[in-house]
């Protein structure tokens, strides 16, 4: 038996990492908790053991690839005596030398056929491996710049082409697909997971200016800061709830893999804002049912019927030592809040609900209302333009995004006007108590009390990754 290294190019996993980063980099999705369900149980098998106390790493190994050898037999020197009789000679017995890699690197529009073609597979065997590789994998998702390794076994007496024996891609970070002849010929492949590493990690600090700057400032991905303020996003109004020597606290998910790079962060466990010397904690928690979501220390759901900050948070500063723009409350004659932010900053559906009216209407400019359900309305003025299809009687969905933050009609300044509406009239939504969200009881209130427990203790025990103390 002889050892076969395959090398995967390190090149192809700073490609794979780059773009790892930069979805991680992407905005969370319209669902609020960036990562799904089906994510959660492909990558983080082990969910249960985020709750023990005693270890915060857990090791995520897939026992058929824990080592980066793999083992392939290798016919012996006694064979290849037998094989230089040519009358004898058996299809196996021909490929006795050493196989060796052919890295392809893929080029712009190339398919996997032209791929294998030029780095000298036959045409019909090149066609076998593709049909074996697209029950796994689908060929058209290589991208310009991917790596494929190729294998081949050389013919002992020269008499033949190299045999083509398989090839391994790596489509991401965290997955390999390798493709491999079979003895009795033909092509499997199998897609493999690799195996990650979930370390937890804790950022806290007082907020200076606004939370995204503080939590910038704490070394918090940029992902995880997304998700915290839309996580906050019902229950705050972060343009005048944040004050001097408020604070937050979260604790989150990040994958490594085996050689130490950080693959992608994941959920955020816990976290706690810190509002007026009023601590709010909120704990993710799976109900028995899989459902996945943010509970307060009563286990009341962190999402309401409506949202307090319907746009994107994270390109909001809060209101104090603000001055430039006017942020103005409720009044009798301002009947709604303003949101001073850039331009173009995305504006959500506060809850779910039914467009009734989207267009221009004066002094408000570009405006849509939303009704939904318990006589509540919600809308939203001056702004630049509409998302795609927002019209009378269209349907939305909760933190979908319905248009984008503008100056149109009677505006000073590029901001978000927005109304919440009680039975048609206009109600201050400064003071407007949320309709609540779902609450956890009995049973699966006693289990989210465990969950609440072990995470607390967690968190308590993690080391601080970075202390933002700010002295005035
Ligand atoms: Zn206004």
């Amino acid at each position: 038996m002889t050892l076969r290294r395959i090398t995967i190019s390190v090149a192809l996993i700073s490609a794979a990492l780059a773009a790892a980063t930069f979805m991680m980099g992407t905005p969370v999705p319209t669902n609020g908790y960036g990562v799904s369900e089906t994510e959660v149980s492909v990558l983080t098998p082990p969910k249960k053991s985020s709750a023990k106390t005693d270890t915060v790493v857990d090791k995520i190994v897939d026992p058929v690839i824990a080592h980066k050898e793999i083992e392939t037999p290798t016919v012996s020197v006694v064979t290849a005596a037998i094989a230089a009789v040519p009358t004898e000679t058996k299809p196996e017995e021909k490929y006795n030398k050493e196989p060796y890699d052919k890295t392809a690197r893929v080029g712009k529009g190339d398919t996997m056929m032209e791929i294998l073609v030029k780095a000298g597979v036959e045409r019909k065997e090149a066609h076998n491996a593709i049909t074996a590789l697209s029950k796994v994998y689908s060929p058209r998702k290589i991208r310009p710049g991917q790596e494929v390794t190729l294998t081949f076994q050389p013919d002992s007496q020269g008499a033949n082409p190299d045999r083509f024996d398989g090839m391994i891609l790596v489509p991401d970070i965290e997955e390999e697909v390798r493709v491999r002849r079979k003895i009795e010929g033909g092509f499997s492949a199998k897609k493999i997971s690799k195996p990650l590493i979930r370390k937890l990690s804790r950022g806290a600090g007082a907020i200076d200016s606004s939370l995204y700057l503080a939590a910038m400032d704490a070394d918090v991905p940029q992902s995880v800061i997304v998700e915290l303020i839309r996580a906050y996003s019902w229950d705050v109004d972060f343009q005048r709830d944040i004050q001097k020597n408020d604070a937050f606290e979260v604790m989150y998910e990040r994958f490594y893999t085996e050689e130490g790079k950080l693959a992608r962060t994941g959920d955020i466990l816990f976290a706690s804002l810190t509002l007026r010397g009023d601590r709010k904690p909120i704990y993710q928690h799976k109900t028995k049912n899989g459902l996945i979501d943010f509970f307060d220390d009563k286990g009341q759901s962190a999402k309401k019927a409506l949202m307090r900050t319907p746009i994107n948070g994270a390109r909001l500063s809060s209101g104090y030592g603000k001055r430039r723009h006017p942020i103005l409350g409720y009044t009798k004659m301002h009947k709604g809040v303003d949101f001073a932010a850039p331009r173009g900053t995305p504006i959500y559906a506060a809850g779910d609900g039914v467009i009734e009216f989207a267009g221009r209407k004066g002094g408000y400019g570009k405006y849509i209302r939303i009704r939904h359900t318990n006589s509540y309305s919600t809308a939203y003025a001056h702004q630049s333009r509409f998302a795609k299809k927002m019209y009378k009687g269209r349907r939305v969905k909760q933190g979908q995004v319905i248009g984008y933050v503008g100056t149109t009609g009677r505006s000073t300044g590029p901001h978000l006007h927005y109304e919440i509406l009680h039975k048609g009239r206009q109600t201050n939504p400064l003071r407007v108590k949320m309709p609540s969200g779902r609450k956890l009881k009995g049973k699966e209130f006693a289990r989210f009390k465990k969950t609440k427990a072990e995470l607390e203790q967690t968190y308590a025990s993690l080391p601080m990754e970075a202390v933002v103390a700010r002295v005035q």
